[in-house]
């Protein structure tokens, strides 16, 4: 009987090793494929920081949203210059005014 139960402590026990080592190795996956990930995600960063962290932000006047001066479509209504997100918000103004 008491083999039974010290049988059983041994089983117990190295069930909780063996989880253990597979949750290591499995964060240590994890961890050789996550700084793959951190590196694209800041390979990523750089480029949306080419969006001019200087210069005025203008108002897209059809979707709303703020473009940079320097990067938005710019076009001249008479003596109003406005600035657009993209073309097709462009295209909307011009065929709504
Ligand atoms: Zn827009």
């Amino acid at each position: 009987m008491f083999r039974a139960i010290l049988y059983l402590l041994i089983t117990i026990f190295l069930i909780t090793i063996v989880r253990a080592v597979v949750g290591v190795i499995l964060k240590g996956f994890s961890e050789l494929v996550s700084p793959g990930h951190q590196r694209r995600a800041t390979a990523r960063g750089p480029s949306d920081g080419e969006i001019p962290l200087t210069g005025e932000l203008k108002k897209d006047p059809v979707c709303g949203t703020y473009t940079a001066a320097a990067t938005s479509i710019k076009q001249t209504f008479g003596k109003e210059t406005l600035y657009f997100c993209s073309p097709q918000c462009r295209d909307k103004y011009v065929a709504l005014h």
